[in-house]
């Protein structure tokens, strides 16, 4: 078999990072090899996003640079997928008409044939939603390290209005867990020592009678693999299942991510996020009453049309109260083809973007007393490679997924070391290995 390569850029979340290893994998059996650069490629894919604000612009310009390829050698493809792909084809195939192939999250199946197809005056388009798709039966060529993503459901049914992603990616629908637990046994075998499910809603996992909890706990039953993440779990569907696995399995990391967005009931109802402030509340008692040491991170989103300053001191309040560990905020802005697009704005950029100074400086405060209260205290680092910053330094996570840096004292990627915190800020802990290993 003749072998071709593929270049793939990927933007956007974990999930589409997920979705390109998803790409090489279908592709692999094909005959395409990854290719690191576009230079020499024979197919050049951008995977994108739809959720950033100038996303279509930074790819259409993007675009522009690649497209320099197609002169190179006769016979290369350009092609888009991913989000923005299904959300905003006309647009973009009007503004690079020179694009070869255009394909939606639920229609990478159909890449090799389409790849087959002698070359088309037009170019070739696959956006259809498939609630069925699961890609269970493709193996995702991944990359090395010791954490692999795993994509246990797609889709969202969830509809907040500020969101683009169902109708990007369509309906929820889970991987048979026979399937996935094939899966995570042939990652422990490939040496890897992380897992972390990936969905839209992951919690909101089922396959007949396994539902998100019994998936944990029977994860947690497979030699070699340590440690067991999961993100974005949504609120409403994290159940008393998904509760008792993570305080019961030590192998199911002390972490959470619980989007809040707003602490505003007026502003959580014409949010769509499905509970109040009252039922987050006393989701969060719930479980720091269950899982010793969970660390806790969110998603904020300031300014959202009709947010009074009421609404944003709520937000403000009830972080202040809650103390997340880590948070990742944002100012609103409105997506084409949600409900909240036809909604007037009522703050400008400039108060949208006091407000989120505001709670960044708040939650940098916060971050920061967290981690330093681990000052003195050993933390258990899965080491993941070096240090980016400092030469001869290695860097992993700590169950709490918070960046741990010390010297290199011969551990090798993979390896649990403990480590002595001696020093921290909101981002990162710094620490000494309490255990030497030889070289
Ligand atoms: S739960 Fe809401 S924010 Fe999350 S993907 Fe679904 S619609 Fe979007």
């Amino acid at each position: 078999m003749e072998t071709r390569s593929v270049y793939i850029e990927t933007y956007g979340c974990q999930m589409n990072i997920a979705d390109t290893e998803l790409i090489l994998g279908l592709l692999k059996p094909h005959g395409y090899e990854s290719a690191p650069t576009p230079e020499g490629a024979d197919v050049i894919l951008l995977n994108t996003c739809a959720i950033r604000e100038h996303a279509e612009e930074r790819i259409v310009g993007r675009l522009g640079d690649l497209v320099k390829h197609k002169a190179r050698k006769p016979g290369v493809v350009l092609g888009l997928t991913g989000c923005m792909a299904q959300h905003h084809r006309e647009a973009l195939l009007d503004k690079a008409p020179f694009l070869d192939l255009v394909l939606g999250p639920d229609a990478y199946r159909n890449l090799p044939a389409l790849l087959a197809q002698e070359s088309a005056d037009e170019p070739l388009v696959s956006v259809r939603l498939d609630r069925d798709e699961t890609y269970a039966d493709i193996a995702p060529a991944r990359g090395e390290g010791v954490r692999a993503w795993v994509t246990v459901m797609r889709g969202c049914d969830k509809f907040c209005t500020f969101c683009i992603v169902p109708y990007v990616r369509g309906r929820e629908r889970s991987v048979p867990a026979s399937a996935l637990l094939d899966q995570v046994r042939a990652l422990a075998d490939q040496g890897y020592k992380e897992v972390v499910y990936l969905g839209q809603t992951v919690n909101a996992y089922r396959d007949g009678e396994v539902d998100f909890g019994r998936l944990l706990r029977q994860t947690a039953r497979i030699d070699g693999i340590e440690r067991i993440r999961f993100t974005s779990p949504h609120p409403s569907d994290m159940d008393a299942s998904a509760i008792d696995a993570m305080a019961t399995c030590d192998k199911v990391a002390p972490y959470l991510h619980l989007p809040l967005q707003a602490a505003s009931n007026r502003v959580l109802g014409r949010m769509e996020r499905g509970y109040s402030i009252e039922e987050y509340a006393a989701l969060v008692d719930r479980l720091r009453a269950a899982i010793p040491h969970l660390a806790l991170s969110t998603d904020i989103i300031v300014g959202f049309p009709g947010e009074e300053e009421d609404d944003f001191r709520a937000t403000y309040d009830f972080m202040a109260e809650v103390r997340y560990d880590f948070a990742f905020m944002f100012k609103y802005s409105a997506r084409e083809g949600t409900r909240a697009y036809k909604w007037a704005e009522t703050l400008s950029e400039a108060e949208k973007g006091q407000r989120l100074q505001e709670i960044i400086r708040l939650q940098e405060g916060i971050g920061g007393e967290i981690n330093r209260q681990r000052l003195g205290q050993t933390v258990e680092v899965l080491v993941e490679g070096p240090a980016k910053k400092q030469k001869d330094w290695l860097a992993g996570k700590d169950p709490q997924f918070k960046t741990v840096v010390f010297p290199g004292n011969g551990a090798r990627p993979g390896e649990l070391v403990p480590v002595r915190v001696t020093s921290a800020n909101a981002h990162t802990l710094v620490g000494v290995a309490e255990r030497a290993y030889p070289v």
